[in-house]
């Protein structure tokens, strides 16, 4: 029987995979410690949800968009006042229906881009928690915005310098910051997630302090909330030296490839395999597209490529007719799937080199996994993120646009072959080496993460 005063908490993501992912890990992390959780979906993330995960509960509730989403509401804007009207009242109902139960919720934990949400925790006595899903230089960027010390756009200087950051030029700036119509409701949101911090009880960070070390100590010192870092929040087998738990994060929001990659990746050398992925809802310009598919032909490096159903059509026919894994027998220089289980990728011996657009758990994962970075970044944090990949942690490179905003091939060729090939590239390997280490000594007995969660969780069991 379950133990009637195991703490409560009540977990609610902004639905995207990205978002979703650290989370849920976090959360299965909180379940191993003796605390009970409930995964708040919204009803149309559930239609394309794949679950693979029994740790946790799963509570399903209606934002207000069941049909379509944020799509449905038209814009960003229009769908947190959405959720800030019928899905806090929905999820309000959630926690009281619970009051009565063996399991009242003690702690609602939030995505910090819906902050309206620690309302809801004040308003019904529980402990409100921040879940911040990008680095924290990213949020100390954001954080000066919020507050009026960087004001935006950012325009007229050629860097900015920021507390225990390198010098950012404005191509390293979070593409927010930068002069357009449709930064301004991006921007605005990024920078709310610090507008209510001094009533939360907690803000969690998936980082590590290592990894971002002057800007975390810069965080403590500047925040008044308790403040803690505890990532990586890859499951446990990646990082544990017994490589025991969960093989992925367990809620898919396509539905992924389960054998033919690892299949296919069996068959080749260790480190021979470029992998290539741009995240869960970001694209890439046509032309773009194509580059990177004459790149990666012109480097001749074995290849496994996502590419998301929608932009299937922006591929050179070559690659839509010889490469798909839907073809009826096995491509051997190339593979594309429509979505795969990446951190199974990423610890596969025979991938070598990942060419990503630097959404911060891929970052992350590439980082923990050890497998040094091309990145391509498409916009928002992702150019912040691969300033630190090539210039301060030095696990890659960043593709040089021409003059037309684009990364030509015969540049993506060169990324490829500075990864896989010559002194750089080896340098690249050892320092990822490093990391990877670094991160599995945060997560591990005695870490600052593992310090920190025991911390979180010690406050949870007492109160
Ligand atoms: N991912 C995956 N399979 C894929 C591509 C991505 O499982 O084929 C996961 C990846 O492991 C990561 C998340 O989707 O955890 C993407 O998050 P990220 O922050 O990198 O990018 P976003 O999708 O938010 O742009």
């Amino acid at each position: 029987m379950e133990n009637a005063c195991k703490p409560h908490v009540l977990a609610v993501p902004f639905p995207g995979q990205g978002h979703i992912n650290p989370m849920l890990q976090f959360s299965k992390l909180l379940v191993s410690k003796g605390i009970k959780v409930t995964f708040a979906i919204t009803l149309f993330t559930a239609k394309s949800m794949q679950t693979e995960t029994g740790l946790v509960n799963i509570e399903l509730f209606s934002d207000g968009c069941d049909e379509g989403g944020i799509l449905e509401a038209g814009s960003l804007d229009a769908y947190f006042e959405r959720f800030k009207t019928i899905g806090s009242e929905n999820l309000a109902k959630v926690i009281e229906r619970q009051e009565s139960s063996d399991f009242p919720f003690k702690c609602l934990m939030y995505d910090s881009c819906m902050p309206w949400c620690l309302d809801i925790a004040k308003e019904l006595g529980l402990v409100g928690v921040s879940f911040y899903t990008q680095s924290c230089s990213v949020n100390v960027i954001y954080y000066h915005v919020y507050h009026g010390l960087l004001s935006t756009p950012v325009q007229g200087v050629s860097a900015v310098s920021m507390p225990g950051m390198p010098l950012l030029e404005i191509s390293d700036l979070p593409t927010f910051l930068l002069n357009s119509e449709s930064n301004i409701s991006y921007l605005k949101f990024v920078a709310d997630q610090f507008s209510n911090i001094d009533q939360a009880d907690w803000l969690v960070f998936n980082t590590f302090h290592k990894l971002e070390n002057e800007v975390v100590n810069w965080m403590l010192n500047e925040l008044p909330t308790r403040t803690i870092t505890v990532g990586p929040t890859l499951p446990s087998k990646y990082l544990d030296k017994r490589g025991e738990g969960d093989d992925n994060y367990g809620i898919n929001l396509i539905k992924p490839d389960r054998r033919t990659c690892i299949n296919w990746l069996d068959t080749k050398k260790t480190g021979s395999v470029v992998y290539v992925s741009f995240g869960s809802f970001l694209s890439l310009q046509e032309q773009q597209m194509e580059e990177i598919a004459w790149g990666l032909e012109k480097s001749g490096k074995y290849f496994l490529w996502v590419v998301r159903a929608e932009e299937e059509q922006k591929l050179p026919s070559k690659f839509r007719e010889e490469y798909m894994s839907t073809s009826v027998s096995l491509p051997d220089k190339g593979l594309i799937v429509k979505w795969s289980l990446q951190l199974q990728v990423l610890a596969h011996p025979s991938v070598g080199c990942f060419i990503t657009h630097a959404g911060w758990n891929s970052t992350l994962e590439g980082l923990s996994l050890g497998v040094p970075m091309v990145g391509i970044p498409i916009g928002s944090d992702q150019t912040t993120n691969i300033k630190f990949v090539e210039d301060v942690w030095r696990v890659g490179v960043r593709g040089k646009v021409d003059e037309k905003g684009i990364i030509r091939r015969e540049e993506i060729e060169r990324c490829i072959r500075e990864i896989t090939e010559g002194e750089h590239g080896e340098d690249m390997r050892r320092n990822v080496e490093k990391w990877k280490e670094l991160a599995k000594e945060a997560v591990d007995e005695g870490g600052s993460s593992s310090k920190n969660i025991q911390h979180f969780v010690d406050s949870l069991l007492c109160s």
